[in-house]
């Protein structure tokens, strides 16, 4: 190879290096020195000023990112209020057994938001909004079932249908984190497979109506979807069974109120 080439050639490699080491000191140089500032007029109209900012933005190098003002956080109050939903649904594309009469649109007829239960106690016939069944009480094949199956996408907070004290909470292979609710004369409800109990639902504790109780899930010691599992329970609990004693009911057999 020639002599000059070969200069040439460890200049350009000179230069390369030179070049290669150029963007670490432009990065690290301090943003305003990396462009002169300019004075501005202090009365700009906002939209130039934007135009300004923007433009400046476009000429500085990659070094110093223009961050914009952050605005303040937008804060969603969460309230723990329950207001049931006035239509109940037979979730669509399956066979919800055991289902109460619904109409052409699947609705469930004659629903209204609660029932009188036992003529002693107004119940959320639904504790969950924006659910629809999946499944209603009584014999599935050899099983019988105790209670309505409920379903919400995404899963929704669960509430105490009525005000009442619990008298069970906790976690069981069968029901998973579930709770029972006295609402006193003789009536009862358990929620089971919810995620996780919410503070403060613990055995003793009372609850107002429409109290947080968890969230719908599908804890249990066996697979199953995501759901609530409802029960109405009718009888005295002081009995050697406690909620195991107890008469479980459809809470469609009872008439649905306005509340
Ligand atoms: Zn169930």
């Amino acid at each position: 190879m020639p002599m000059r080439s070969m200069t040439y050639g460890l200049g350009v490699l000179v230069l390369l290096s030179a070049c290669a080491s150029q963007p670490e000191e432009t990065e690290a140089a301090p943003p305003e020195t990396a462009e002169p500032s300019l004075p501005e007029p202090a009365a700009a109209a906002p939209d130039k000023l934007a135009a300004k900012t923007a433009e400046r933005a476009a000429e500085a190098p990659v070094v110093a990112p223009v961050i914009p003002p952050t605005p303040p956080p937008v804060i969603t109050p969460v309230s723990d209020t329950f207001t049931p939903d006035p239509v109940l649904t037979l979730c669509p594309t399956l066979t919800v057994r055991n289902a109460p009469p619904s109409n052409a649109d699947r609705t469930v007829a004659g629903y209204k938001p609660f029932v009188r239960v036992e003529d002693a106690v107004t119940l959320a016939a639904v504790p969950v909004r924006s659910a629809c069944l999946t499944s209603g009480f009584g014999w599935r094949g050899m099983n019988f079932h105790k209670g309505i199956d409920l379903q919400s996408d995404p899963a929704q907070m669960v509430h105490a249908g009525a005000a009442g004290t619990v008298v069970e909470a906790g976690y069981r292979d069968d029901y998973g984190y579930h709770v029972v609710i006295d609402h006193g004369g003789g009536v009862y409800t358990r929620s089971a497979h919810l995620v996780s109990l919410e503070p403060g639902v613990d055995a003793g504790a009372a609850l107002d109506f429409g109290a947080p109780l968890g969230v719908m899930g599908n804890t249990a010691s066996f697979s199953i979807p995501i759901h609530l599992h409802y029960e109405v329970l009718i009888g005295d609990y002081n009995n050697p069974k406690a909620s195991f004693g107890l008469t479980p009911r459809s809470v469609f057999d009872y008439p649905f109120v306005d509340g």
